[in-house]
């Protein structure tokens, strides 16, 4: 063996530790459902839903948060709108015709970007419960009661939920959320996740702080603000949505990097809750330093010292590294690896995180971007 294939092996070695440490613990909890203690509880909800130009499907999004299996007069929908389409009037004609829920529509003179808006909604949200909500997701019937349930737990104060069907059918982005489904169960059993989801979380409106204007992770930074102030963040694998979703490499790209810097951001600010707060800076943010941000850079230079290896081991046959990575890409891309699809789903994810650091080191990633057409369509 070369000296570059050596480098390679102990380099793929250290970054698989903390992964098989995780699949121990798993192993020795073998967490399901939410930690919660559940109780019965019907609170008052307001639904936040930011909207920017979403007149394509905003009726669609309607229909679906009406059909709701939760008693309308205690909901209150709060929807801060920065859109320069119809949006705002059609959401105000929907309405019009319904007693329940009550609309409160905060109409911005112009963009600023998601968090700010997020704020002046959460300002207004004036029920116990508060359901942020996107546009492009649709939440099962029973999602409000689950939640409900879950914060009835005086040590619990916030909780989300999983993408039960990927909209547009990526098996990619499927295998993706599986397996975080797994690892989020398992932080909430340890103490709370981090990560919490654009399609459905739910606060006391008492535990809601502000978020940075700048703040591409909103959800997740709230739920850590609330973490950091004493109370349990949950994931309940129990409450359901669904999202659309691309499987193509190039296409997640834009997506997946801007979450990724989101993410990545969010746990530098935090750096100081390392190690602090029971389990939840014990365990699960280094894990999640390791996945987010050790871990792809270990991911790249062992595909660098694996193709250097291959290059002085073999001449030019060396190239079948890349190679074969290039063609794993574009299996794994258009849903064709079967049972390997979740390893190329990590592999994807580590992608983005990467160009995600080096995004973050060039400086670049201001609160607002471009609303991505194609996973609209998959509403219509
Ligand atoms: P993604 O799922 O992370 O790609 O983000 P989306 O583009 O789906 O946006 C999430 C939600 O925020 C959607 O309901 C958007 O309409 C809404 N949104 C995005 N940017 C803004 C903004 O600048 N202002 C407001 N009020 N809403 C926004
Ligand atoms: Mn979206």
């Amino acid at each position: 063996m070369n000296r570059l294939a050596k480098a390679s092996a102990v380099v793929i070695a250290v970054a698989a530790v903390p992964y098989f440490v995780f699949l121990a613990l798993y192993g020795l909890i073998r967490p399901s459902g939410s930690p919660a203690r559940k109780r019965d509880d019907k609170p008052s909800v307001s639904i936040v839903l930011p909207t920017y130009n979403e007149a394509d499907i905003i009726e669609k999004k309607l229909d679906d948060l009406l059909e709701l299996d939760y008693p309308m007069e205690a909901i209150e929908l709060v929807v801060v709108d920065s859109s320069d389409d119809e949006t705002p009037y059609l959401i105000r004609d929907y309405l019009a015709d319904h007693e329940h829920p009550s609309l409160n529509l905060i109409e911005e003179e112009e963009r600023r970007g998601l968090a700010p808006a997020l704020n002046d909604a959460y300002a207004a949200a004036a029920n116990e419960m508060v359901v942020k909500t996107d546009c492009d997701s649709f939440v099962a019937n029973d999602a409000l009661h689950v939640a409900a349930t879950n914060l009835a737990d005086p040590d619990v104060a916030a909780v989300t939920g999983q993408n039960a069907e990927v909209l547009g059918g990526s098996e990619v982005e499927e295998g993706y959320r599986g397996i975080q489904a797994h690892i989020q169960t398992l932080e909430s059993h340890l103490d709370s996740t981090l990560i919490f989801h654009g399609p459905f979380s739910a606060f006391e409106n008492d535990a809601i702080v502000p978020l940075d204007p700048n703040s591409l992770a909103d959800d997740t930074e709230l739920a850590l603000k609330i973490r950091r102030n004493g109370k349990r963040v949950v994931f309940d694998p129990n409450i359901r949505y669904s999202e659309a979703s691309h499987s193509d490499f190039t296409k997640r790209r834009l997506q997946k990097d801007r979450r990724g810097m989101g993410l990545i951001r969010l746990l530098v600010q935090h750096r100081d809750a390392l190690g602090r707060y029971g389990k939840y800076g014990g365990l699960v943010l280094p894990f999640n330093w390791w996945f987010m941000i050790v871990s792809p850079w270990l991911v790249a230079l062992s595909i660098g010292l694996l193709t250097g290896a291959a290059l002085v081991a073999a001449g030019p046959f060396g190239l079948v590294v890349p190679a074969g990575l290039g063609l794993f890409v574009r299996l794994g891309g258009s849903d064709r690896l079967g049972s390997l699809q979740p390893l190329y789903a990590i592999f994807d994810a580590q992608v983005s995180l990467f160009r995600a650091s080096l995004e973050l080191l060039r400086g670049d990633g201001d609160g607002t971007w471009e609303i991505d057409e194609e996973l609209r369509e998959a509403f219509e």
